[in-house]
């Protein structure tokens, strides 16, 4: 959706680099896009008009690991997966997890605070921040690279640069929280009757399950069926099908077989009160793998199908079913024929509700109603109370509309804060505010 025209792209191989880097940029009013991984989904790390790009990817040090701790400090540009391998090397966890995580970077996921499948248990990537080394726009190094839980020492502005999307200062390195490694996990695949039961099934296995239920992710009968039909080796789990599907999964600190009789406990009761109509717990890990790639196959299954608008929204996890049954409406209301795919990570209340063309549209003519599909799609957010971006940030997709959703206090706020950290507008310009 986004094409770029960089004047440059730098390289810096440490943060000392990157100081310089700003510092004579800032001097010389040189925009600049900090860039990680470049699989953000907003267009927030593209250069619109011939920006220099900083790319973060030579920055991999892994500084200090301390599994005692529970920390570990690593540099911006590790990947997600070779953050998690540090953390797996130590017999830790370090739970963010997304589908692009073999691709995007520390310091994009810090940048647009990154969800993904663990939510739920670990929350998002701001939660799993300790400490933070922040080059400023005019290359003064900013040293927070503390590894303590407790720290109420003024203004937190750690919080600040996470999610801010390149705007307020480039992420060099990191203080990240690890966990306690699962040495089990138990996963099923679910079928239900409709989203009234995945609410019902959710509430219940936070019930019965409680902090050993690490993930909920839940889709229709059309996501799935798209996924098996153009994703190599995806297979139903089923021979029947039903209308929506719910992927869980349960996990344990020790390798006895908790997880999956908390996981079998929360089904059998789920099946007696009428939750559930057909469920399968991985008897393998190749069987588990097999289910959760149906869900990560997702943005590989929506190509063929042809063009597709994408929301990426939250509202209160039990207006969820509400959501979609208003958004499924209205978009019917403007594009007949158009096959709504949500597929949500349901217990953070986050919505990935991406719409493909109606069978034999134009691909243009239907790119050509995703202003009139994406404000419906809002409305609907707004009016249960919602937000127009879960995880996936502003960028300069969303840009126009978060002053109208934020609100002239907050966008004032915002704008002072910009001017502060970047007086000279020099970092990222163009997206967020
Ligand atoms: C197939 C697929 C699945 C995805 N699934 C999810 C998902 O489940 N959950 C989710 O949250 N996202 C998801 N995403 C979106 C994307 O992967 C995440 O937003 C990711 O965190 C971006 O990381 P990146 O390294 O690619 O960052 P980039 O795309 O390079 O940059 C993203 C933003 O961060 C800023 N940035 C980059 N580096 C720094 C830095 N060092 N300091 C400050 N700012 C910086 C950029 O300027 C830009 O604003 C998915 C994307 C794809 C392609």
């Amino acid at each position: 959706m986004y094409r770029g025209r960089a004047s440059a792209v730098v390289r810096p191989g440490s943060t000392e680099e990157v100081s310089k880097v700003l510092a004579l940029a800032n001097e010389h009013r040189i925009p600049v896009v900090p860039q990680a991984g470049n699989t953000g989904l907003v267009g927030a790390q593209i250069p619109i008009g011939g920006e220099i790009v900083l790319s973060v990817g030579r920055l991999k040090r892994v500084r200090v690991v301390d599994p005692q701790g529970f920390t570990m400090m690593v540099e911006a540009g590790l990947t997600l997966a070779e953050a998690q391998t540090v953390a797996d090397d130590v017999n830790r966890l370090f739970p963010l997890s997304l589908p692009s995580e073999g691709t995007c970077q520390i310091g994009g996921n810090l940048g647009t605070n990154a969800g993904g499948v663990g939510v739920l248990a670990y929350g998002n990537a701001r939660q799993l921040v300790l400490g933070l080394e922040v080059v400023l726009a005019d290359g003064r190094v900013w040293n927070g690279l503390n590894a303590l839980k407790k720290d109420n020492t003024g203004y937190d502005l750690k919080d600040l640069f996470i999610g801010s999307e390149g705007t307020l200062g480039v992420i060099t390195a990191a203080v990240l929280k690890l966990f306690p490694r699962p040495a089990e996990k138990a996963t099923a695949f679910v079928g239900l009757s409709g989203l009234d039961s995945a609410l019902a099934l959710f509430n219940l296995a936070q019930e019965t399950a409680g902090p050993s239920f690490t993930a909920f992710e839940v889709m229709p009968h059309l996501v799935l069926d798209i996924i098996v039909r153009h994703v190599a080796g995806a297979r139903r789990p089923f021979a029947a099908p039903h209308p929506w599907y719910a992927l869980l999964e349960t996990s344990g600190l020790k390798a006895d077989g908790t997880a999956e009789r908390v996981l079998t406990d929360a089904l059998t009761a789920a099946s007696e009160r009428g939750i559930i109509d057909d469920a399968v717990i991985a008897s393998s890990l190749g069987q588990a793998r097999d289910f959760w790639r149906l869900r990560e196959s997702y943005s590989e299954a929506q190509k063929p199908v042809g063009a597709s608008v994408k929301n990426d929204v939250s509202v209160p996890v039990a207006a969820i079913p509400e959501f979609i049954r208003r958004a499924d409406a209205a978009v019917e209301r403007i594009c007949p024929g158009a096959r709504p795919l949500p597929i949500s990570h349901f217990g953070d209340g986050n919505v990935h509700y991406n719409i493909a063309q109606p069978e034999g549209m134009a691909s243009d003519r239907f790119m050509g109603l995703w202003d009139d599909i994406v404000h419906a799609v809002h409305e609907t957010v707004l009016g249960l109370n919602g937000s127009i971006s879960a995880e996936h940030g502003i960028g300069v997709m969303k840009r126009e509309e978060l002053a109208q959703v934020k609100g002239d206090v907050a966008m004032d706020l915002m704008r002072k804060i910009k001017a502060a950290f970047d007086p000279k507008g020099i970092l990222n310009p163009g997206k967020v505010l």
